[in-house]
């Protein structure tokens, strides 16, 4: 099969093949042609399969019909965080290229006012995060009763990051003749709710987990004593061949203090987790692709869709409370065929953690030994060895406090808008979030713009 089988224009397929993709993915041999028929499609897919282009590319071809109105975008794309938002907002500039569509990005942390000068002239595309859209609905700056197309991606995140309530209430502003695309990566039961609820005879696509279908990621656990992760670390980093590596931490404070102490052993290493502003985080990026840092120490909110080409290993410093995010995490490595390396730490508190990722992946993950023994830190210098040991003897009380899960931690975006919304009826009808990600976004600051050029870096594909 070819993209040329699957109905798309010839602008889009020039833009395909200048690419550099040949065979469509199996999300977008069978997405695409139902899409273009203006189906609704359940998509259960996850990042690393090609599903951003699956709903991207049948919607440029079914946009470049129709011209857009002030304030009333055509179509909406939701997606859970920032970093997906502007991933996907760099995927419609690439195949869009030969297409005059125009597009939008709501996202926070960014200046608001060129975007809603871009909404007042009228866009085809918003890309969107729930609560900044919310947000600006409710300040009368869009109208979504011209919106005949809608893609909620990544419902499962959504989630898991309390954003239900609002994509209720965003579907039910859309027109209700209208198309519309929901795609995650598991099927619980409150997403097949909103799927009943809001799609009309939806086609069910479900394509192989990446990390379940690739065998060109290795993985290994590794036995530590969590008090020594640090030098294992070292170790491993020391003994592979690591090009490029994301280190996975759950926890902010983890990613800084790891950073920091791999910046002492005299390692090119980066941070990036929510605490980092917008402009921060994908200059960090940036760096991290043209190599200037080779490790990036990164919190889960990386793990999803992030699309760093040349990823050769993965680290989990800590192993994920939540086996997705697992899956999530090692296909930052082993993308676009290339081969991959993934080691999850595995310390005395780990063993139910483990047990849910094995059984979410369907495979036992073997033991790999630690390299070298324990006087690899017979080298390091006394002023490190002091730094480090400071580290980890803040006083105990305080160092609990800055390393408990910190469940009181807002999710990105949620919504400032209506924060009565969860003791309203219909809200408490959605259950809680599964677990509120201790290292996630904090709340959404707001902006937009034009997509600007610093967004197509670091985000390929
Ligand atoms: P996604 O699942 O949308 O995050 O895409 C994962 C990666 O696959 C991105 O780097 C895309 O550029 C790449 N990709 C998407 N479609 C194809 C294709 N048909 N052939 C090769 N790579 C692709």
């Amino acid at each position: 099969m070819t993209f040329a089988d699957l109905g798309l224009s010839d602008e889009l397929l020039r833009a395909v093949t200048e690419s550099g993709y040949d065979t469509p993915t199996p999300i977008q041999a069978q997405a695409i042609p139902p899409v273009l028929m203006m189906k609704d499609i359940i998509g259960i897919a996850q990042t690393g399969t090609g599903k951003t282009a699956s709903f991207v590319l049948p919607m440029i071809d079914i946009l470049a019909h129709g011209r857009a109105r002030a304030l009333m975008p055509r179509s909406l794309i939701l997606e859970p965080t920032r970093e997906l938002a502007a991933q996907v907002a760099e995927n419609f500039e690439k195949y869009g290229k030969y297409h005059k569509l125009s597009m939008a990005l709501l996202i926070g942390g960014v200046q608001m006012g060129d975007q809603i000068k871009a909404l007042e002239k009228g866009v085809d595309v918003l890309i969107a995060t729930p609560g900044r859209l919310m947000d600006l609905f409710q300040r009368g700056k869009i109208l979504l009763n011209g919106c005949n197309m809608l893609v909620i991606d990544e419902a499962d995140r959504m989630l898991d990051m309390g954003f239900i309530p609002d994509i209720e209430e965003i579907c039910t502003k859309l027109p209700a003749q209208r198309q519309t695309l929901l795609f995650s990566a598991t099927m619980p039961p409150v997403i097949k709710k909103l799927a009943d609820r809001f799609l009309s005879n939806p086609k069910s696509i479900e394509v192989a987990r990446p990390a379940t279908a690739s065998t060109n990621i290795t993985q290994h656990l590794v036995k530590v004593d969590s008090r020594k992760k640090r030098e294992a670390l070292r170790a491993l980093l020391d003994e592979q061949q690591v090009q490029s590596a994301v280190i996975f931490c759950n926890r902010k404070t983890t990613v800084r203090e790891l950073n920091k102490s791999l910046q002492r052993y005299g390692y090119r290493s980066g941070e990036i987790h929510g605490d980092i502003d917008q402009a921060s985080r994908i200059a960090e990026l940036e760096r991290f692709r043209e190599g200037k840092v080779n490790i990036l120490v990164a919190s889960d909110v990386a793990a999803r869709g992030l699309d760093i080409k040349g990823v050769s290993h993965v680290f989990n410093f800590d192993a994920p409370w939540h086996p997705d995010d697992y899956v999530h995490r090692i296909g930052r490595t082993g993308r676009a065929g290339a081969t991959g390396v993934a080691y999850t730490f595995v310390s005395e508190a780990d063993a139910e953690a483990i047990d849910n990722i094995q059984k979410l992946i369907g495979t036992k993950i073997a033991y790999a030994p630690l390299p070298g023994g324990s006087d690899r830190d017979a080298d390091a210098s006394q002023e490190e060895k002091r730094a480090e040991s400071r580290d980890r003897k803040p006083a105990r009380r305080d160092d609990k406090r800055r390393e408990a899960p910190a469940r009181e931690e807002r999710p990105a975006e949620r919504p400032r808008h209506d924060r009565s919304r969860d003791d309203r009826k219909g809200a408490s009808r959605t259950p809680p979030p599964r677990r509120r990600d201790p290292v996630d976004d904090g709340p959404d600051e707001g902006w937009n713009g034009p997509v600007p050029e610093f967004l197509s870096v670091g985000f390929t594909g």
